[in-house]
């Protein structure tokens, strides 16, 4: 008999998971992902910033593995209020999760909640196309927006706000946010970076793009590459990412401005400490910091020198974060769930891949590897007979039923994809995503009384 597996979350590591779970014969394997939205490929949808079709390509791998026999999907169903772990470890052998980390981290200043300050997260998942953020109002009426961090998600961010309506338009942006962003007075988009230039944790080919961009122009001062000996001696150890971006700064550092209509000003050693405004944001207070070891790794530290800079939007982009989901352990200082290789400890027949097992680090096909490990260990504790037999009168679908759930199914899903596909062919865009609960699920599982849970 088949092993019932349940995965939880349907992004990549969700993916790579049931991939590596369905080619298994010894056991031979069956999944249901469950998913609380009605759409799967989490960030892959959700997160990849519109202009990177090319990376969202990795949908296709996803979809050979939905093609495989003994893969289901359940969308629309949150594990934690649909459903709850107890009930699904009633149900299947093992239990995975891959949810992601669906929080951003905090930066703890004052006037961070001030309107105008949000968190990155918010605003990708706003011009992604979302549903729970639809009815978020980016005030893009400013001529200058600061973005906090170092990293691809606020260089995606700067990006986005940098392009023009002739970029947006061949992208699955959302109308909304296409629109707000190509009619902005945006003039300068600022990137702070708490650390130095060779620390930065974005990437080469994400830095490179700023410098290719039809109304927009990377603006560094050559001034801030100067670098403290612990920093050369990272940059003579790295020479691919932290090499490659220094030379692509100084490259930028050395341009003549061509005074393009959107400046990205990227700026290194400057952390910041409030975020002021009497009803909503008009600054930024910064800190300027050196560098210091600290147990031999390279740390800011503020000089006491501070600066106030204007701005009508901030966007804090300090890394994301996981959450706990009642019933599983999880760890509040890591925002994982405790596992060793993926075996979530303190748990049953419980295992955990992609950021929830690691934290929020790494590219897509990072979590192919982790996936693979965790998939290992769920095999090998099948062979050794501990994943016992479940309750095999009941089954999901009975479950939701019971409970008068409306799911969404693979079918359902193809149902939107061919919808949005369809509405993108005539404007040449690759889909235009429906961004609604009602939409989504009217499409994805025929017109009829809303979920349960969005009641
Ligand atoms: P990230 O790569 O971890 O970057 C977070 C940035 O925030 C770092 O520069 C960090 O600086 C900074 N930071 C943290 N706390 C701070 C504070 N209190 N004050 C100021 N700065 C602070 O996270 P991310 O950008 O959210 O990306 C998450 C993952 O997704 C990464 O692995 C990323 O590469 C990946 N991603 C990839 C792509 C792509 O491939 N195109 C796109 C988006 C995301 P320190 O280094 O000093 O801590």
């Amino acid at each position: 008999m088949a092993l019932k597996v349940a995965i939880i979350g349907s992004g990549p590591a969700g993916f790579y998971a049931a991939d590596a779970l369905l080619r298994s014969d010894d056991p031979p394997v069956e999944v249901d992902m469950i998913d609380r939205l009605p759409t799967p490929w989490g960030l892959v949808r959700l997160g990849v910033a519109p202009d990177h079709e090319n990376i969202k390509a990795v949908s296709r791998a996803f979809e050979k593995t939905a093609a495989r026999p003994g893969f289901r999907f359940f969308g629309n169903v949150e594990v934690g209020s649909t459903v709850s772990h107890e009930e699904l470890i009633r149900l299947y052998g093992a239990v995975v999760y891959t949810v992601g980390a669906q929080t951003d981290r905090r930066l703890g200043i004052p006037g961070e909640d001030l309107p105008g300050s949000w968190p990155a997260t918010a605003f990708v998942a706003w011009y992604n196309g979302h549903p729970d953020f639809q009815e978020l109002s980016f005030d893009l009426a400013t001529e200058r927006v600061v973005v906090i961090g170092n990293g691809n998600v606020a260089i995606d961010c700067a990006r986005m706000l940098a392009l023009t309506a002739d970029e947006l338009a061949p992208t699955d942006t959302t109308d909304p946010a296409a629109e707000a962003i190509a009619a902005s007075p945006v003039r300068e988009i600022l990137m702070l970076g708490r650390r130095g230039p060779v620390q930065a944790a974005f990437t080469p080919p994400e830095l490179k793009e700023l410098g290719e961009l039809a109304g927009a122009e990377p603006i560094v001062d050559a001034n801030d590459l100067g670098l403290d000996p612990a920093s050369l001696a990272a940059l003579e150890a790295d020479r691919d990412r932290a090499k490659r971006n220094y030379d692509l700064l100084q490259e930028y550092a050395g341009r003549e401005p061509e005074g393009k209509p959107r400046r990205i000003v990227l700026r290194f050693l400057v952390s910041p400490v409030a975020i002021l405004g009497e009803e909503r944001v008009e600054a930024v207070e910064v800190v300027h910091n050196e560098l210091v070891d600290e147990d031999g790794r390279i740390a800011a530290r503020p000089t006491g020198e501070t600066e106030v800079i204007p701005c009508g939007l901030v966007l804090r982009s300090v890394g994301y974060k996981g959450v706990p989901l009642p019933g599983v352990p999880f760890d509040e200082q890591s925002g994982t769930m405790p596992n060793e290789g993926g075996r979530v400890q303190g748990a049953e027949r419980t295992y955990a891949a992609g950021w929830i097992k690691r934290g929020p680090s790494g590219v897509i096909g990072t979590n192919k590897k982790d996936a693979a490990e965790t998939v290992a260990l769920l095999l090998e504790d099948a062979r050794a007979g501990k994943l016992a037999s479940v309750d095999s009168t009941q089954s999901l679908e009975a479950l939701l039923d019971e409970k008068g759930v409306r799911y969404v199914e693979y079918a359902g899903w193809q149902a939107i994809d061919a919808a949005e596909r369809a509405a993108g062919e005539p404007r040449s865009r690759p889909r235009v995503k429906l961004a609604s609960w009602e939409g989504l699920l009217s499409t994805g599982c025929g017109p009829g009384e809303l979920a349960s849970r969005r009641d």
